[in-house]
């Protein structure tokens, strides 16, 4: 069985993956498409081949090459991600409907290639300075990286119109409702 494809993208510190965490918990059909990444690894609080499958540049370029993606960006300097043909199929075979965190021009492509099995929800954070104090709060990022990310979020922004919906992320226990009510919706349809 095919399953449907729900897309979580936003600019980095809005929120996605704390939406998404909360989201698996809540529905047993769901299930999280593990990215491939050539990022460092979050020491403490992240598995390989559960948050993302990491790889070496080499790899990932192998797999580039080998047409293993359907969908990858080089989204900081040097720092590439892209979503596997066969993780989705994976998890499709396991009779799940997929959910995806990712950048805009990937939740672009995806959209593009699954169409009407698809559905696109836009984080938005309330301001840039929630986002910055999100983004530091989570005590990930170094002062280059989160640089980086806040430098790049200003162009995810621009994107918000391109999606099928949005979800402010402003007070968390009522964007869990929300994200629950527009997921509900979607698988039932
Ligand atoms: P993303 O996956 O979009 O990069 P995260 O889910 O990692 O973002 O969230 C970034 C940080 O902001 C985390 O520390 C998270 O706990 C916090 N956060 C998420 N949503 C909210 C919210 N509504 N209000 C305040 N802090 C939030
Ligand atoms: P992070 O380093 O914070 O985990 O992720 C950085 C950005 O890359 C986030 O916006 C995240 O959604 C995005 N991302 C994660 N996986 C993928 C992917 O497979 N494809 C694309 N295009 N972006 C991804």
């Amino acid at each position: 069985m095919e399953g449907k494809a729900i897309i979580f993208t936003a600019p980095s510190g809005a929120g996605k993956t704390t939406i998404v965490k909360h989201l698996l918990q809540s529905f047993d059909n769901l299930a999280f498409s593990i990215s491939a990444s050539t990022r460092d690894k979050r020491g403490r609080t992240e598995e390989n081949g559960k948050d993302y499958y990491f790889l070496t540049k080499e790899n990932f370029i192998r797999k580039i090459d080998e047409g293993d993606f359907i969908e990858w960006e080089e989204v900081y300097t040097g720092n590439y991600y892209g979503t596997l043909k066969s993780e989705v199929e994976r998890l499709w075979a396991e009779g799940k409907h997929v959910v995806f965190d990712v950048e805009v021009k990937g939740a672009l492509n995806l959209k593009k290639y699954f169409g009407e099995k698809a559905i696109t929800i836009f984080v938005k954070v309330p301001s840039m300075e929630a986002l910055k104090e999100r983004l530091k709060g989570r005590g990930t990022e170094s002062e280059d990286s989160l640089s980086q990310r806040l430098y790049r979020a200003e162009f995810e922004m621009t994107f918000e119109n391109k999606f099928d919906v949005t979800l402010v992320n402003n007070n968390l226990e009522d964007s869990f409702r929300k994200a629950e009510e527009l997921v509900q919706k979607f698988i039932n349809a």
